[in-house]
């Protein structure tokens, strides 16, 4: 990264309204909705392809209110799902942006299916843990891929927008009052691009080895599983214009990723009744505490791996997710008609895993297991298991932003014409990786995006 550029010594090459910075979920919304107002958008992004997370999510889009609720009878509002939020980081997140964020919610799913042509539906097959409602929103195979799919094709037919690859970029160019005039990116050379407004959706620093280490320690050292690019540049360069930035410790883990085979294993297997082990066929805490808290919990434990445990019922549930599906196809999923033959398969210790099972069903029948979990289920043969470890998905903290999508100094004032969202931007989970409530990650990547888009595109068009 090279220091923050003056304006006034500044040989400018290009000029746009609106200049994005990233095109992952937060950037390619945060494009449309600018483009939408009217703005002529650049769209930078540094690497080759769109790779960021918001592709190797599950596309799990959680909005209170939508259509597809009503569809469906589910009673929900923002309110209800900025208490699931604020229950789940027990308060620790700032409230005022989760009641706005989820206040934008319906809007923003209905406006991704309405104006972006995103395909979105309303499963209602299952219910991640600390949700009270059913309202994750999601594309056919639950996969991200579709997702980034349908948004960059939708960035491409808007006319409005250019969206250069391999374009990093490397400073911002700053006027005399401390505003933002500009970016300089790096394509063959450096070229700086003076825009009205600039909107940072570069991702948080999970990939930044040496931020996570320093922020993050708990979960340094773990498999890092989002996007390759976000090495944390639109949080540095935020710091730089003198930017607060808040709750930096926390993050999204992820306890149950395929190990080796590096895919991700649905929670979803273990809300709907399984449970995890160790290598000693042991149960080591309560699976409700949500996939995120948990990854810690799996690398404590003897190789850093656990094992995923359930049953015929719950492998038919979790089929639609096509992760799922890889995961049979690479053969990291092993099934057998009897607990002895599954902890053969995984190469556990059969005894201590059928006592396991025993002790399972005990805790079923009680309503309550050792560790206060009350989510139990009988499991029946034949039985599934894979082994998985804990990893890092995403980095929760980030740039301090207002309700819409400016960033903020310490002092509360707005950076001029400077906009965050998705990771660059903290997020809604509190601290550290309890606070962490699914979907929370794409409410505030597609939300804010949404936000800093027509905020920044409206802006352009009244300066016309
Ligand atoms: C496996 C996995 C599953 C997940 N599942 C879900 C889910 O179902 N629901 C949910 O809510 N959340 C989920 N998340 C979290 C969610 O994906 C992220 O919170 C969200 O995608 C972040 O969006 P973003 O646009 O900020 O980042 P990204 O999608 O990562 O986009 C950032 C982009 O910026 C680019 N970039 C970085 N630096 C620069 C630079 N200097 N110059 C130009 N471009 C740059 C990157 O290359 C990248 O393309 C998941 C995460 C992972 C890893």
């Amino acid at each position: 990264m090279m220091p923050i550029e003056r304006a006034e010594k500044v040989h400018w090459d290009l000029e746009t309204d609106v200049v994005v910075v990233g095109a992952g979920g937060c950037g390619m919304v945060a494009a449309l909705a600018a483009a939408q107002a009217g703005a002529q958008v650049l769209l930078v992004e540094k690497t080759a392809r769109i790779s960021g997370s918001t592709s190797l999510s599950t596309s799990m889009i959680p909005a209170a209110g939508t259509r597809f609720q009503k569809q469906a009878g589910i009673d929900d509002t923002p309110e209800i799902m900025a208490q699931d939020i604020l229950t789940k980081n027990k308060h620790t997140s700032d409230e005022a942006m989760t009641r706005c964020l989820c206040a934008q919610s319906a809007e923003l799913v209905e406006w991704l299916g309405d104006y972006a042509g995103i395909k979105l539906h309303l499963p209602t097959d299952f219910l991640y843990s600390g949700h009270t409602r059913h309202r994750m929103h999601t594309t056919d195979h639950r996969t991200g891929a579709e997702l980034v799919e349908q948004l960059t094709a939708a960035v491409r037919r808007t006319p409005g927008i250019e969206l250069v690859f391999n374009a990093p970029i490397r400073s911002l160019v700053a006027d005399e009052s401390g505003g933002v005039e500009g970016v300089v990116v790096e394509t063959e050379q450096l070229e700086r691009v003076k825009a009205r407004k600039t909107i940072l959706a570069t991702s948080g620093f999970g990939a930044n080895k040496e931020m996570v280490a320093r922020y993050c320690p708990d979960i340094a050292g773990a498999l890092y599983f989002g996007g390759e690019g976000n090495t944390g540049e639109g949080i540095l360069l935020g710091l730089e214009m003198g930017a607060a930035v808040e709750n930096m410790e926390a993050y999204q883990g992820h306890g149950s990723v395929a190990f080796p085979h590096g895919m991700l294993v649905t929670w979803v297997v273990l809300v709907n009744g399984g449970f995890m082990v160790n290598k000693e066929g042991r149960r080591f805490g309560d699976e409700m505490l949500g996939y995120s808290g948990f990854a810690v919990y799996v690398n404590r434990q003897t190789d850093s791996v656990g094992f995923d445990i359930y049953d015929e019922r719950i492998h038919k549930s979790v089929m639609p997710f096509a992760d799922y599906q890889d995961c049979i196809n690479a053969q990291a999923m092993k099934h057998a008609d009897t607990m002895e033959g599954l902890a053969d398969a995984l190469h556990l210790p059969a005894a201590a895993l059928c006592k396991t099972l025993e002790d399972y069903h005990v805790a079923v029948d009680r309503g309550r297991d050792e560790f206060g979990r009350m989510e139990l289920a009988r499991l029946t043969p034949p039985y599934y298991g894979i082994q998985v470890t804990g990893a890092l998905f995403h980095t929760q903290g980030g740039l301090k932003v207002d309700a819409r999508a400016r960033v903020l100094r310490p002092d509360g004032s707005a950076i001029p014409n400077l906009y965050a969202g998705g990771g660059t931007a903290v997020g809604v989970s509190g601290r550290g990786a309890n606070g962490y409530l699914a979907g929370n990650g794409l409410l505030a990547a597609l939300v804010l995006g949404k936000l800093a888009g027509d905020d920044a595109g409206r802006a352009c068009k009244n300066q016309m």
